[in-house]
């Protein structure tokens, strides 16, 4: 089993959706991809930074989970990176109604020597340049994945140019897809995004399951239709831990292999929408996860006689 670099935000959270409100809770990128990879037993490390203000027993948890925290820096006197977000009613889409990077603005990712010679990085949502900084210190990675978002290209687009172009996969939403190649079509849009650099581009459509390209063939995970969906904050995140946990165990970065990986992203999201913030993550089991995977199957197999 290959190592696997996590870096993302480690974060307070205020969420609003139609079925209630939370005051700061704990949230962040690589606090959903470290639960999620944390499903497949692989040796992870998260690269973050939180302030004084970060509660010791979420640090604890994550620890509990596999984690190795000894890149997670504490910035005694500093604030922690917050987030809120209040989702419309379909729940596809939200508003943003804050981003204070806090800690973050000023941050200089240490990899831990453990693991500069990781075979896999997952680098969450997160400051390009923090991005870059992590893969500097990475020694021969076997594949390098990257998340980001809009709130990335609209602020700091030419960082972000310099990560994708130095990237094996890139995973965003479609609206994200749309903005950054200026391509209605999805598939126009991927081809446009495999020209900047990465070699296989995941679109992740939300309650729509997501897209993987590579080369002209392309892939399709649904998500699992679910009766309840409580709020869908981490999805993405998880389905970026989901995928890149699932390589690391398996270590073979195959396009086969990653149409499992993103089934196995899109099984672990569906978990994580089910409660707020990470609370359902938390509980998950193993034998959860399979049950789900099993429904995952029969979701899409069918048998049909070509005449
Ligand atoms: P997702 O719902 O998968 O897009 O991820 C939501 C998580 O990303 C929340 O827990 C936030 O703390 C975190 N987040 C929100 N905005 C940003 C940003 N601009 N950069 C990094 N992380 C962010």
């Amino acid at each position: 089993m290959s190592k696997l670099v996590i870096v993302g935000t480690v974060a307070f959270d205020a969420i609003e959706t139609p079925f209630g409100k939370t005051d700061k809770i704990l949230g962040g990128a690589a606090t959903y991809i470290g639960l999620a990879a944390s499903q497949f037993n692989v040796e992870g490390a998260i690269v973050s930074i939180v302030g004084g203000d970060f509660p010791k027993e979420y640090i604890d948890m994550l620890a509990a989970k596999g984690m190795d925290v000894t890149g997670l820096e504490v910035v005694k006197d500093g604030k922690t990176f917050f987030w809120s977000g209040k989702y419309h009613n379909d729940m596809n889409s939200r508003d943003t109604l804050a981003t204070e990077l806090n800690v973050l603005a000023d941050f200089n990712p240490k990899v831990p020597n453990a693991y500069t010679r990781a075979e896999v990085v997952m680098l969450g949502n997160l400051h390009p340049l923090v991005q870059l900084g992590v893969i500097d210190q990475m020694v021969n990675p076997k594949l390098v994945v990257l998340d980001t978002m809009n709130f990335w290209m609209d602020n700091t687009l030419k960082e972000l140019m310099q990560v994708i172009a130095r990237v094996d996969v890139i995973t965003i939403n479609d609206e994200e897809a749309r903005q950054l190649s200026g391509e209605y079509s999805l598939v126009n849009a991927a081809k446009k995004i495999m020209e900047m650099g990465p070699k296989f581009v995941v679109i992740k459509k939300g309650e729509h399951g997501a897209l993987l390209f590579h080369k002209d063939e392309m892939f399709y995970a649904p998500a699992l239709p679910l009766a309840e969906v409580f709020d869908p904050t981490g999805a993405g995140d998880t389905f970026a831990g989901g995928f890149s946990g699932y390589l690391a165990k398996t270590e073979d970065y195959s396009y086969e292999n990653m149409k499992n990986a993103i089934i196995y992203g899109a099984a672990l999201a569906s978990f994580c929408v089910e409660k707020f913030g990470t609370e359902r993550m938390l509980q998950l089991t193993n034998k959860q996860v399979h049950k789900r995977l099993q429904q995952f199957k029969s979701l899409t197999q069918f048998d049909i006689e070509l005449t």
